[in-house]
This record gives structure tokens, C-alpha cells and sequence, in this order.
């Protein structure tokens, strides 16, 4: 392929097809036309995924797993076959390795719980890194409190590398299991994954994947990565919130308990002692997000009618675009200049707070993200209270870019 056509993975033409499925698109904000660069805080949604969930109301609404009458069974096949495409979705082998979850933030602290807990004990550690979401700390951090176990951290380089002799040197004996993220949410890193699961697996200790910024962004197998768990969240994969995936191997699967219990996970209940059901449903204690499942199954469809891989790439072509712009403008200090990165910009400018910035660009109707992005250690190593973020999502294009450096110049000219 030529490089002019590679840089047009998806043309013009194509995005404007992507652009119209989302209705969100034609609003406007302060009578601008919206910019929506906050993706990797979630993502719009397609008609068809509202559509899903608005049929399930309209045609379908019961209870999963618990009738015998129609609507029930109906529910519950949709149900279900989300969680068989979430498998396919993510390489995992069988949707047996599928638990539904509230999002990766609820995935990592049924991981701390119910995996995690039960094997630590006094002085064992926990590998994270420096560049790790709050949500991938504070579930390992609360169970090491309660065990009397320590958090190690990986550090990471100016650039926002993880410092991989560093993480092989943190490994001992004492390391009872590893959370990693798999891209960094702040400064787009592309971590790798596959290179820090084989140094755990040399050392036999398990290791779980915060998917939550790459799911949505590229083509992940998790047979292939062989990681132990992998979580993300639905509404980072144009699906609803309050849906999220774990997945777990079917071993582990087995040899988890629940940490919640309740309605449908159980085999026998009586005053003296519960058992359990086998497989997944373990661990969804209580009427699911039923209207999520369905609307995720349905994202997970429209993410593969384009293509990750296509998505990958014309969100990799938008990164490189909007990089070479920044060149414009000297004051700007890009936060995570990674080799390998996926579509997330951070940037800071010397003595104007980020927080203005983002305000001044929505009066053009762009929508920003700014703060320490759940990631205030992060902050602390580059010592800034936080960043301005722009991240692309699928319908994102050259031209909303290019207005945005517009906004941008006028923007630091009012601050300045
Ligand atoms: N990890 C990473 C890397 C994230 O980007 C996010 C969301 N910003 C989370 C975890 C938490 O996801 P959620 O809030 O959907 O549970």
C-alpha cells in the first residue's frame, strides 16, 4: 500500500457514513458544532446500539435466566449471545471465560477479592506500574492494607515508557501477582503487554490487563497475549454504561468464589451453607444490566462490521496528524511522546492551567478532558497538577483537527 492511501484507511467519504450513525454528532454546543476529542472517557454511540436497547424495552423486557415464558427466554438468549461475542471479541476460547461486569473498574476489584485476596498473605507484593488509572490501584491497594502486603511499582521514563529492566529487577519470589495496564489512559502509551506476560509467566505469577483503553482501540486476543485476566469497560467500546467485561481463564474461573452473593449464582441455599453454580454466572450476583448486555453486543458487532484493525489505523493516522500540528506551538509540552501510541494526547503549557484551556475550547464546542485523568501519581512523577487530553474515537476526522489548532491558537492567545 502507498503511503497516501495508508493514510486514508478510511476516506473522507467513509467517515462521513461512520459519522452519521451517531446522532450525538449533530448537535451543537455553545452554537458551534460539537468536537467530541474525550473519547478515552467514553465514546458516543451508534443508532444501532440505541436502537438494541430500546427494542429490548419495547419487545422483549423481562427477567434473564429465571422464566420459562417467552419474553424471559428471549431475554435471556440476547444475554447470552453478548457474552459469546464479547469471547470472540477478545480471542478469549469459549464465553465461559466471560463475566459481565459493571466495567473494568468492578473487573479489577472482583479480580482483588475474589482471586487475589484469598492467596496473599504478610509482605507479599503486588506489581503496578507508575502510569496506572486509579482504578488499577486503589483495589490493590485496599486488599494489601487489609493483608499486610505492598504495592511495587514499575517506573516509568520521561517519555512515558515503562522501564522494562526495572520491572524484571522488581519480580521475586515475593510478587504474588502483577496488574498492568495495557495503553496508558493519560498519555496513550502502548505498553508491552506481550513481552511483561512472558516475564511473568517465567516466573509463574499471575497477571491481569486493564483493557480499558485498548479494547476499544485495537484488535486484542487474549489467547494469544495468554494474560490470566483481561477487563474493560462497554461504554469505551460505543456501548452503554454500566457494562463491563472480565475475562478470566475457565481455571480460574472454577477456582474463584464469589465475593458477592445473591440471586442467581447459586446451586443450593440453605440457612447453613450455599453452593454455587459452575461458570461465569458465579460471579453475577443479582438482576444483571441486561439492556447493557444487549447494547454491547450489538457495539461489539458495528466495531466489527469497520474493522479494528481499521480503526486502529485511522485513529493512528489522526495521532500522527494532530502530533505533527502541535509542532506549531512551541509552548505546548506534550505529556507521553511513547514510541507506540494509540490515539490519546496529553499536553501541558507552562503557567496556564489546564482547566482554563479546556473551558476557553468548549466555548468553540470542543469537548476536552482536563484534570489528572484518574491518574494522580502519574501527575506527581511529572510534577503537574494535570493535563488537557484529546483522544479520537472511530468518527473523528483531519478537519475537526484542524479547527481544533485553530480554537487552540486563540485560546493561549487569550491566556498568554
Ligand atoms: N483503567 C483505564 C486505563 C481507564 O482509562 C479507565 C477509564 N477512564 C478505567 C480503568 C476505569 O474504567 P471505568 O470507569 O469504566 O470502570
Amino acid at each position: 500500500m502507498q503511503n497516501s492511501e495508508k493514510e486514508n484507511v478510511i476516506t473522507y467519504f467513509e467517515v462521513e457514513k461512520i459519522r452519521k450513525d451517531f446522532p450525538i454528532l449533530e448537535r451543537e454546543v455553545n452554537k458551534k458544532k460539537l468536537i467530541y476529542f474525550d473519547n478515552a472517557a467514553t465514546v458516543q454511540k451508534p443508532q444501532v446500539v440505541i436502537d438494541a436497547i430500546a427494542n429490548y424495552y419495547k419487545q422483549y423486557n423481562s427477567n434473564v435466566h429465571r422464566g420459562v415464558h417467552t419474553l424471559s427466554q428471549e431475554a435471556s438468549q440476547h444475554y447470552e449471545q453478548s457474552r459469546i461475542k464479547a469471547a470472540e471479541f477478545i480471542g478469549a476460547k469459549s464465553s465461559q471465560e466471560i463475566i459481565f461486569t459493571k466495567g473494568t473498574t468492578d473487573g479489577i476489584n472482583l479480580v482483588a477479592q475474589s482471586f487475589v485476596k484469598p492467596l496473599l498473605q504478610k509482605g507479599n507484593e503486588i506489581v503496578l506500574t507508575m502510569m496506572e488509572h486509579h482504578s488499577n490501584i486503589i483495589p490493590w491497594q485496599m486488599i494489601a492494607e487489609e493483608k499486610g502486603a505492598i504495592l511495587k511499582i514499575v517506573p516509568i521514563s520521561e517519555s512515558g515508557e515503562l522501564l522494562m529492566d526495572e520491572f524484571e529487577k522488581i519480580i521475586s519470589e515475593k510478587t504474588k501477582f502483577i496488574a498492568i495496564t495495557h495503553v496508558s489512559n493519560t498519555m496513550g502509551t502502548i505498553n508491552d503487554v506481550a513481552k511483561i506476560i512472558e516475564i511473568a509467566k517465567q516466573n509463574s505469577i499471575p497477571i491481569l490487563i486493564d483493557g480499558a483503553q485498548s479494547a476499544p482501540h485495537m484488535q486484542v486476543d487474549v489467547s494469544k497475549m495468554d494474560c490470566d485476566f483481561f477487563v474493560f469497560s462497554g461504554h469505551k467500546v460505543y456501548a452503554p454504561t454500566g457494562i463491563g467485561v472480565l475475562f478470566a481463564k475457565e481455571e480460574h474461573i472454577h477456582a474463584m468464589q464469589p465475593y458477592q452473593g445473591g440471586g442467581g449464582i447459586i446451586s443450593t441455599v440453605t440457612f447453613e451453607k450455599t453452593t454455587y453454580i459452575q461458570g461465569p454466572l458465579k460471579f453475577e450476583a443479582g438482576t444483571p444490566n441486561i439492556e447493557g448486555a444487549i447494547g454491547l453486543s450489538t457495539a461489539f458487532d458495528y466495531c466489527n462490521n469497520i474493522g479494528m484493525q481499521t480503526i486502529f489505523e485511522h485513529e493512528t493516522m489522526l495521532l500522527n496528524y494532530a502530533n505533527a500540528l502541535f509542532k506549531n506551538f512551541p509552548q505546548v509540552k506534550i505529556i507521553g511522546t511513547s514510541e507506540h501510541k494509540a490515539g490519546v494526547i496529553s499536553f501541558a503549557v507552562n503557567g496556564i492551567h489546564p482547566f482554563d484551556i479546556g473551558t476557553l475550547l468548549d466555548k468553540y464546542g470542543i469537548a476536552v478532558r482536563t484534570g489528572h485523568h484518574c491518574t494522580q501519581p502519574l501527575m506527581n512523577f511529572f510534577n503537574i497538577p494535570g493535563t488537557t487530553r484529546m483522544s479520537f474515537g472511530i468518527y473523528n476526522t483531519k478537519q475537526e483537527i484542524d479547527y481544533f489548532f485553530e480554537a487552540l491558537e486563540k485560546v493561549l492567545r487569550m491566556l498568554s
